[in-house]
């Protein structure tokens, strides 16, 4: 990858923070946008928007065709069969919402079981703890290995033995720098006749995915994670699977026939997931920055990352009193990783003044944070546009904090 005329493309590089280059390390959180995502997006304000599906004009039919083709361009990401296959909804969370409210209310019930691992992000485990509440379910999880270095296999196998209804577990976690062999979970899983979900917020557009070649049943992802925009993301679903579910939201575009006086009937999936107007920019500069990534190179940009992420844990260890959370070796971008002594915040703070940004807090992982001993932590994530020059920054940056607050 050429790394400098991949920079020249993202404009929020010429920013600076008191005199320091702004260093960005908080890519799992949300990347930044190269240009041509920016220009793709205003070009669409400019001579393309309208409302899509529903105009015989100009622009309605030039947002219905981009909107249209960014699902073709999603769909052909996740080597999906085919575009019906996938629902653009806000983003990975409101993905598991739907998935919940829909298959989960039509398949789960009293005494089912949801398996579910102690390395969920929030919005893979509250929506699920929520429908299991309500149906009188019950959620079993997969336990972390010590210091999360890896998910506990051959728990998973046994659990899965058990046959629950559904196995909804995170790709890559937001916080231990680990991938989680996907295929051969949902190997494990197809063998007992459990339904797959795969949370794939921090792996879509970070590497190849293959839903076909992993072999699960929905996977989820959001755009912004991934140099897209905001307020879009994805659910892909086996086309069977997606068929069979009831509606969520209902409202316009969603109804095959409504009448007064009786139920209305529906139209086939993606329409029948895609209640009122949807994200259309969005979806425009998502299929843009799809076509960016797949260009540049999914296996090289994962490469670049975790090969920073590495270097990053390497010379961080050597930091006395510092603690990364997960295996010695990363197998993704992110470094998760604690100081005694010193709070994740103040890291984070002093990170800043010196153009550096960092994340602090519990990552929106709570329980596992909880259980590995550590409620806050800073976190560093690595992208495409990242350096080793980066790395070197937040290595005397972490140093001089920990020299400053002990
Ligand atoms: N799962 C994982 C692993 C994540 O890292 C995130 C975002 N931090 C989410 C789910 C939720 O994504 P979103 O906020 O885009 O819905």
């Amino acid at each position: 990858m050429d790394i400098t005329k991949i920079r020249g493309q993202f404009p929020f590089l010429r920013e600076s923070v008191n005199g320091h280059p702004l260093i960005y390390l908080d890519n799992a959180a949300s990347s930044q946008k190269p240009d041509r995502v920016i220009r793709r997006m205003s070009r669409f304000l400019e001579s393309e928007y309208a409302n899509v599906h529903r105009g015989i004009h100009l622009l309605s039919e030039r947002a219905t065709t981009a909107y249209e083709d960014a699902r073709a361009a999603f769909a052909g990401l996740l080597n999906a069969e085919r575009p019906e296959e996938v629902i653009f909804t806000r983003g990975t969370t409101e993905s598991v919402n739907l998935l919940a409210n829909t298959w989960g209310r039509v398949n789960i019930g009293t005494g089912d079981t949801i398996l579910l691992t102690e390395m969920e992000h929030h919005s893979n485990l509250l929506p699920w703890l929520h429908l299991a509440q309500e149906t009188g379910a019950r959620v079993d999880f997969v336990p972390v290995l010590e210091n999360g270095a890896a998910l506990d296999f051959e728990a998973a196998r046994c659990l899965l033995a058990k046959r629950p209804k559904l196995f909804a577990f995170v790709h890559v976690p937001n916080t231990l720098g680990l991938e989680n062999p996907v295929r051969a979970l949902c190997g494990l899983a197809r063998e007992s006749g459990v339904t797959t979900f795969v949370d794939g917020a921090q792996s879509v557009g970070h590497q190849p995915v293959d839903v076909r070649d992993l072999d699960c049943d929905f996977l989820a992802c959001s755009a912004h994670k991934m140099c897209g925009p905001s307020g879009i993301g994805g659910l892909w679903g086996r086309q069977e699977l997606l068929s069979a579910m009831p509606p969520w939201q209902y409202g316009g575009e969603m109804v095959d026939r409504a009448y007064f006086n009786k139920p209305a009937t529906f139209r086939d999936p993606p329409a029948r997931f895609e209640a009122g107007t949807p994200p259309i920019l969005e979806a425009a500069g998502w299929a843009e920055a799809i076509r960016f990534l797949t260009e540049t190179g999914l296996e090289d940009i994962r490469e670049h990352s975790v090969e920073l992420a590495n270097l990053a844990a390497r010379q961080l260890r050597g930091i006395d009193g510092l603690k990364i959370f997960g295996p010695d070796v990363r197998q993704s971008g992110i470094v998760a990783f604690s100081i005694s002594g010193v709070h994740a915040h103040d890291v984070a703070f002093f990170a800043n003044e010196r153009g550096l940004a960092l994340r602090a807090g519990h990552h929106c992982a709570q329980p596992l944070m909880r259980k590995l001993g550590s409620p806050a932590s800073s976190r560093a994530s690595f992208s495409l546009y990242n350096t080793r020059q980066d790395v070197e920054a937040l290595v005397g940056i972490v140093r001089e904090a920990v020299a400053f607050f002990r």
